[in-house]
């Protein structure tokens, strides 16, 4: 993947090979004749139009990113939230109904459950490792499977595919993945390598915050929509269109620059990860650890089966009966190296506590559950000052 994304087709200016693309920005594209005018097409990325509908810095990113996914078509969003709404937008009509892993993104469901519901799309929870639970859940409404690996926060990795195998017996049921964790890197998407139904060896569509590992600077807010299918991809390319959902040429080089060292930082927050997961297991203070590579964490089977690489992210959870909410926000507070902040991917280490209680519909940390779940997302500095760092915070508890 490297070498792909290092080497990928780049026509430059005559005479002009620089290493790195250039940065087009435009609203306006002018048209040579009205002949012109009357013939050029923005669906089909045959030429230029107007900023709104692609220029060559975003066509680039864009056949880059479905390099990255395995896809044929992508297309770029504001922020990876956008990119959530947008195959919402497009797939959905009154009537329908979706389906939501219980722990998706967050603003994803409550996109669903505030803007989608006054549209009168309806809604489901599912339980994300019960496969089977999952096609009680799907009528003749059901348009729009979610699904996501690991889910947010508490980090259960689904049951990908007997999932998938389940949507798969429902014609016309579009499956989505939001593929931010894996980033492309963890595992295929667009072929998970079980034969599910027809030619069709993975999820329909997959959007990626760009946000997070692709742009790797905490600096660029993006999303991306990837898929196989060219008849999806129109439908989803027009209600892009009518919604605006452009980007920036200067964010698109963020995002450009980014992904040729993508596989090298996944690897090193993955690596640096693991450590920081497995030291963390030793820790007296803590109730569980939260990382699909570890056993005994939720979904690690389905992980296995799919994946050999993981994200950066660890969440750690304090007993509620032997901590108090305020004892966990002074180990947040003593925390040097972990920065507290919202989003990651990028170089600095991050750190975010989040409240159990009405947290999840299913697993264990469903209903009035106490306690603290504190996520860390690994930077790139040195995991053992990591280490060190969260040893001198966790002494604080004491
Ligand atoms: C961060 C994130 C998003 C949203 O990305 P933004 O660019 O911040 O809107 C969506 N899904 C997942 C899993 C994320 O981690």
């Amino acid at each position: 993947m490297s070498t792909k994304l290092i080497h990928h087709p780049y026509r430059p200016p005559a005479g002009f090979d620089a290493v790195l693309p250039a940065v087009h920005k435009a609203s306006t594209v002018i048209f040579k004749d009205t002949a012109a005018l009357k013939t050029q097409q923005w669906q089909d990325k045959s030429g230029y139009t107007y900023g709104l509908h692609g220029t060559p810095t975003t066509f680039t990113l864009e056949a880059r990113l479905a390099t990255l996914e395995g896809g044929l078509h992508t297309l770029l969003a504001p922020s990876g939230l956008a990119a959530l709404g947008l195959v919402n937008m497009a797939l959905l009509q009154a009537g329908d109904e979706v389906l939501l892993p219980d722990n998706c993104y967050g603003p994803n469901k409550d996109f669903v459950k505030v803007e989608l519901a006054q549209w009168g799309i309806t809604h489901k929870v599912y339980d994300p490792l019960d496969a089977a639970a999952l096609s009680g859940l799907i009528t003749a409404k059901t348009k729009l499977l979610w699904l996501e690996a690991a889910g947010s926060v508490t980090l259960e990795f689904p049951d990908l595919i007997g999932l998938l195998q389940v949507a798969r017996q429902h014609d016309g049921l579009v499956t989505a993945l939001d593929n931010t964790w894996g980033a492309g890197l963890a595992f295929d998407a667009f072929d998970l390598g079980l034969p599910l139904k027809g030619d069709s060896r993975g999820v329909d569509i997959t959007v990626h915050a760009l946000t997070k590992y692709p742009s790797g600077g905490g600096d660029v807010l993006m999303g991306s929509i990837t898929t196989r299918d060219t008849k999806l991809d129109q439908t989803l390319k027009l209600t892009h269109m009518r919604l605006g959902f452009g980007v920036g040429g200067n964010d698109a080089e963020g995002v450009l620059r980014g992904l040729p060292s993508m596989k090298l930082r996944y690897a090193a927050h993955d690596a640096s990860a693991r450590l920081v997961a497995h030291w963390l297991t030793q820790r007296s203070e803590l109730a569980q650890v939260l990382h699909p590579a570890l056993p005994g964490s939720p979904g690690h089977a389905h992980w296995a089966q799919v994946c050999t690489s993981a994200a950066g992210l660890v969440s750690v959870v304090f007993d509620g009966q032997r901590y108090n909410v305020a004892q966990v926000d002074a180990f947040v507070d003593a925390l040097k190296l972990f920065k507290i902040g919202y989003s990651w991917g990028g170089p600095l280490s991050l750190v975010m506590p989040y409240s159990l209680r009405g947290m999840r519909q299913f697993g264990r940390f469903a209903g009035a559950q106490q306690g603290v779940l504190v996520r860390l997302a690994v930077g790139l500095e040195d995991p053992q000052d990591l280490i060190a760092d969260l040893g001198q915070a966790l002494s604080k508890l004491a």
